[in-house]
């Protein structure tokens, strides 16, 4: 059997063999692209593996009638799977037969005499590559492992390993059930590439993304790694081709004191550019043409314009990463829907969540009828409540009379995939007990009757978006209330949770914390909690969580033990909640701290925390100070944020960052609501809800600007976060990441690596 194969001897069809990431490889090495060497560790390879050692038939009944949406138990298996592949030893020939062709890498021989010039133990990068009988590309990439700066055969061997092992990560596994890949057929193959060490290295466009032209060519140019120029703390320099005629139309030369380069143990470092160096134009006009030729060649072959990764080294450019541009659309390609019309109107209100569904129609008046949602049905009520989450997450789609685009249907629906239309004011007067309709939720219409529409939106589009993994310097993260949506939310390939709305999981458990607190049962809350928040923190391992502590409304929690205990306040949205409530109980917050404070001792560090609806610094510091009863001292044992969701707080956010603080995060929901004098959850004035408004946005970029004086990161959490024209707009102002709706992370990826890109170019 083949275990090891060279690049050379790959082509594209050997998917089988290599992977995707390793068929393209070897087709881009054999069409004379400078890709850096490297070999193939064949997925047969893997499969001799799990055969000899006995682990295969343990890792298939494991897999054997796992339900993928019992998170809990996914996890666990997931857990069992890798462990397994990374305790059983490797046969020794395999591990030899990898250990010689990892030598080989270092091997230098002059190139006519092949006489040894050097041997040594070089650095690479180890990649998986997954197959599967009918996947013809590598549409799992970004969802396995990726080691890089490998050095060392112990290394090498582990990082083998892992890639294994990466197979069964619970995001994995759920994609595969989730389309329909048969476990037993998925195999992996890994690749070991030599790691170019930049001398220069930069970016390509091959073409121009600024004035979404295909004339010209953008290739960017740095001393040192790229990654510099990608989190924009270097100014590349810039060169425009004209790609046909392959001539340089300009050249602007940027002075670059410092680059990122790597050292002995394999660790970007930054050093500095002699100062003679520093204003010299990073790579030469020769140079230039030939990686625009390179970047055509590729575009030719590929078909469609491309995002070029290139670096040199010892003078050689290599082309290390290659991957379309998916901003770029031909003007051709703008068609619209069709849209077929046909049935009678029977309601119209706001899309919440998109989608078509048919069903029964279910009215619950009363959350005692809550329990006559069967899977399916379509629930109508006049609003939903919290409570009602699980019949939530039977309904095949979603109804009701108020509400506006950030109450609690549209943002439960939204993180469930579920089509939901809010504010259609008379739906439960209207629409009949058991009568089938068919809610085009993205239309924001309901039709009499059951009607077949062409397949339209409603793909799994946060799935298919994981394949992308386009770089952005701006995090784009979820938000995320469902503990039990969270593989499928770090499936997205997400860079972390901005928000966990806690409330969510306390509502499940059906007690109020008031009551808890109230029956001396603290710890059952924390448990409570501890549940909830673990299974969020493990699925994005590795990648911050920020739980927000609970915002409860009286009104809001009524149905809860103890909920009837609630003050009734004549506007609950401006009331008694948040940290205000918080600190006039602060037993709950300290309860809720603790359970943060176990799940750290527990190791999941990527767990912050931040505090809702502050008015004041003083607040910041009282609940600092309870913080610290719990044994944390916040920002520097855990990331420690606000939520910048009043105007009070714009106002004193100088105050509020002297305090002390990791990050804010802005709630547009309430802020919209507070600075317009909106009640975001009255249909009737929906439509004059804005957060774009210029004194929301003035407030946004005020508070931007101060936390940049003060050290302190920026996000947002609010609903607004995936509208692509605030997602433009926080990137120009400079903010440090965005958390979207889980549908919405590939849209707003592909908008903020557009605007970035966009904002180098025109600082360049
Ligand atoms: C907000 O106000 O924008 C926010 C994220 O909090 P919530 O929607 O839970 O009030
Ligand atoms: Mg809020």
């Amino acid at each position: 059997m083949t275990h090891v194969v060279w690049f050379k001897d790959i082509h594209k069809d050997d998917v089988g063999l290599a992977g995707g990431k390793g068929a393209n490889l070897g087709e881009m090495f054999n069409l004379g692209f400078p890709v850096p060497p490297g070999f193939v560790i064949t997925a047969d390879t893997y499969k001799e593996f799990i055969e000899r050692t006995e682990i295969k038939d343990k890792i298939l009944s494991l897999l054997q009638d796992l339900d993928v949406e019992d998170t809990e138990r996914l996890q666990k298996i997931a857990e069992t799977i890798q462990n397994m592949i990374l305790s059983t030893t490797i046969p020794d020939d395999l591990v030899e037969e990898f250990i010689e062709n990892y030598e080989l890498l270092g091997v230098t021989r002059k190139k006519a005499a092949e006489q040894l010039v050097s041997a040594h133990e070089v650095f690479v990068a180890v990649r998986s590559s997954a197959t599967a009988e009918d996947l013809p590309t590598a549409s799992f990439a970004g969802q396995q492992a990726t080691l890089l700066n490998v050095k060392g055969k112990d290394a090498l061997i582990r990082a083998v390993r892992e890639c294994w092992a990466s197979l069964f990560t619970a995001r994995a596994i759920y994609y595969r059930v989730k389309n329909q890949f048969d476990h037993a057929k998925v195999f992996i193959a890994v690749v070991i590439q030599r790691m170019v060490n930049s001398e220069t290295s930069g970016v390509m466009f091959t073409i121009n993304p600024a004035k979404n032209t295909e004339d010209e060519l953008v290739i960017e140019a740095v001393y040192g790694l790229g990654e510099a120029i990608v989190s924009g703390e270097v100014n590349p320099d810039l060169y425009l081709v004209d790609k046909d005629k392959r001539e340089i139309k300009k050249i602007e030369v940027k002075k670059q004191e410092w680059g990122l380069f790597r050292n002995e143990f394999g660790k970007n470092e930054k050093k500095a550019i002699a100062p003679e160096e520093q204003s010299r134009q990073k790579i030469n006009g020769k140079d230039i043409i030939e990686i625009a030729r390179l970047g055509k060649k590729l575009e030719d072959h590929y078909q469609h314009p491309q995002d070029v990764e290139w670096a040199t080294e010892q003078g050689q450019i290599f082309i290390v990463q290659t991957r379309a541009v998916t901003t770029f659309k031909p003007k051709e390609e703008e068609r619209a829907v069709a849209v077929e019309e046909q049935g009678k109107i029977l309601l119209k209100g706001e899309t919440a969540s998109a989608g078509v569904y048919s069903g029964v129609v279910r009215i619950v008046r009363d959350p005692s009828e809550l329990n006559k949602i069967l899977k399916g049905d379509v629930l109508v009520t006049t609003m939903t409540t919290p409570d009602m989450v699980p019949a939530m997450q039977r309904a095949g789609a979603i109804i009701t009379d108020e509400g506006g685009m950030t109450c609690h249907a549209a943002i439960v629906s939204r993180e469930m995939g579920t089509p939901c239309i809010v504010g259609t004011e008379h739906a439960t007067d209207i629409l009949k007990e058991g009568e089938i309709v068919t809610v085009h939720a993205s239309r924001g219409i309901v039709y009499e009757g059951k009607i077949e529409f062409k397949a339209e939106e409603k793909k799994e589009e946060a799935l298919a978006g994981a394949s992308e993994q386009l770089l952005t310097a701006t995090e784009i993260k979820v938000i995320l209330d469902l503990p039990e949506m969270a593989v499928k939310a770090a499936a997205t390939g997400a860079d972390g949770v901005g928000l966990v709305r806690s409330e969510i999981m306390i509502a499940k458990g059906g007690i109020h914390p008031a009551e808890y607190i109230r029956q001396g049962k603290e710890e059952e809350y924390v448990t409570l909690l501890k549940e909830g928040i673990r299974q969020i923190a493990k699925a994005f391992s590795g990648k911050p969580v920020w739980i927000r502590c609970s915002d409860m409304r009286s009104d809001e929690y009524r149905n809860l033990t103890g909920g009837e205990k609630e003050p009734k306040e004549s506007d609950p949205m401006i009331g008694w909640h948040g940290i205000r409530r918080l600190l006039d109980e602060p037993k709950i917050l300290k309860a809720e701290f603790q359970a943060l404070a176990e799940l750290h001792a527990e190791g999941l560090s990527n767990i912050g925390v931040m505090v809702p609806f502050v008015i004041r610094a003083d607040e910041v510091k009282k609940a600092k100070a309870i913080m610290r009863e719990v044994g944390l001292e916040p920002v520097r044992d855990i990331e420690f944020g606000v939520m910048v969701e009043t105007p009070a707080a714009c106002w004193v956010i100088e105050d509020i960052c002297k305090v002390g603080i990791s990050f804010v995060s802005f709630g547009t929901n309430d802020l919209t609501q507070l600075t317009q004098g909106i009640d975001r959850n009255n249909e009737r004035i929906a439509k004059l809800f804005d957060e774009m408004h210029p004194a929301v946005l003035g407030e946004i970029a005020r508070v931007i600007r101060t936390c940049k004086k003060y050290n302190v990161a920026t996000s947002i959490c609010g609903q607004a976060g995936s509208k692509p024209a605030m997602a433009e707009f926080l990137v120009h102002q400079g903010i440090d990441s965005i958390s979207v709706n889980v549908d919405a992370v590939s849209t707003i990826r592909k908008t903020v690596a557009r605007v970035e890109r966009k904002v180098l170019l025109e600082r360049s």
